[in-house]
């Protein structure tokens, strides 16, 4: 198929959701996609902060063929090993207790908010301006875009928005009936936006004061993006609830959460194909990756060299998620396609999310790119 047959059989069949970039993708390998026509591009998005052991990765490759030739699905009845070491490493790598799986971060936050509920046994919900946590009616709630959820209200009562970065807003906001505060420790989808350093130790503080329940959606910081395995532990503080999700399985569908001092009742959450032999051995292989080739030290190094190479003006981040400002972010986001890379964006910010895997050369590259693109006109 080319690129425009893709265009018209889109507009013909397909959903009418996405805002699509004009390429066609077909496969990719390491730190770099190919279109139909075999043009290369450095991928600085990773499918949305998801590729990020690169694409095609040999380990991965083997992983995935490996297990599929044993054993792809077992559904929850039954115990499986792939399933309980990847819990096993989350605890670990969290500092949380248990691991809920997932197939996606919308049902880790989905899970996250039926277990608030449960354990508190308060309704409230306590969400952040500019904040995303996914599309369902649950997560939706929590999601602070008009467009998005105006036409599917009501949603679930009991939840309010808070401006973001600003503890005194959240403490004027706790009621005797609020569960759980939700935060991202980066926003993501809101355009990169990192708030003051003690922001998440001072939510931490009041949450706990007041004994209100702290969720951090590291759904898209998460698992080295940051240049920390989590972006909550550069503040040294303990979440109740850990969403994860993007990163994790390097683009097989995955998603998790992980808590501490609660739990839920046998039946209470589930699914049929959540936490699957399948998804679990790639997880397991990803972050097995993660660790061997070091690639949250490579994001936070990596990302350091970016940042310190552009002219701060409209530059901020941290690790391998940074936010470029510029005038006009579609038309930017078009001509960094005909540069030779692919990059999304949120309002007028060019969003950069390469795979963990960027090396010192293509990290001059994206300096050049983000140049090129403030610079021209
Ligand atoms: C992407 C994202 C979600 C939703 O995850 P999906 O896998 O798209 O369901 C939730 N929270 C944050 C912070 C995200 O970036």
């Amino acid at each position: 198929m080319d690129y425009k047959t893709a265009v018209a059989w889109e507009e013909k069949y397909f959903a009418n959701v996405f805002s699509r970039l004009p390429v066609l993708l077909v496969k990719g390998k390491g730190n770099y996609v190919y279109d139909d026509k075999g043009r290369k591009y450095l991928d600085l998005f990773a499918g949305i902060a998801v590729s990020s052991v690169g694409h095609a990765h040999p380990k991965v490759v083997k992983a995935i063929s490996e297990q599929a030739a044993k054993i792809i699905h077992t559904s929850n009845w039954v115990y499986s090993e792939p399933q309980l070491h990847l819990a096993k490493k989350i605890t670990q790598l969290t500092g949380m207790e248990k691991v809920f799986l997932t197939n996606d971060g919308t049902g880790a936050v989905e899970t996250a908010f039926k277990l608030a509920r449960k354990h508190t046994k308060k309704k409230g919900l306590i969400a952040m301006e500019q904040g995303f946590h996914g599309r369902s009616m649950g997560a939706l709630s929590a999601t602070w875009t008009e467009k998005y959820r105006k036409p599917f209200e009501p949603l679930v009562p009991g939840t309010c928005f808070v401006k973001y970065d600003d503890v005194d807003a959240v403490r004027a906001a706790i009621t005797d009936d609020t569960a759980a505060v939700i935060v991202e420790p980066i926003q993501g989808e809101a355009g990169v936006i990192v708030p003051d350093k003690d922001y998440l130790q001072e939510v931490r503080e009041l949450t706990e004061e007041k004994g209100v329940l702290m969720i951090v959606d590291e759904v898209q910081t998460g698992f080295g993006r940051t240049g920390e395995w989590f972006e909550f532990q550069r503040s040294g503080i303990k979440p109740d609830i850990v969403c994860m999700a993007k990163g994790i399985a390097g683009g097989y569908p995955m998603g998790a959460v992980a808590y501490r001092g609660m739990d839920f009742e046998k039946g209470q959450q589930g699914g049929t194909f959540n936490g699957s032999p399948l998804a679990c051995t790639v997880a397991n292989t990803v972050l097995g990756i993660i660790e061997q080739e070091k690639l949250v030290k490579n994001a936070a190094k990596t990302g350091a060299y970016i940042m310190k190479n552009l002219p701060p003006e409209g530059i901020h981040g941290r690790g391998l998620i940074i936010g470029a400002d510029v005038d006009d972010a579609p038309k930017r986001a078009k001509q960094i396609i005909s540069n030779g890379a692919i990059a999304i964006y949120s309002g007028n910010t060019m969003r950069i999310l390469p795979p963990l895997t960027v090396k010192k050369g293509e990290a001059d590259m994206i300096i050049r790119l983000i140049e090129a693109i403030k610079n021209e006109k």
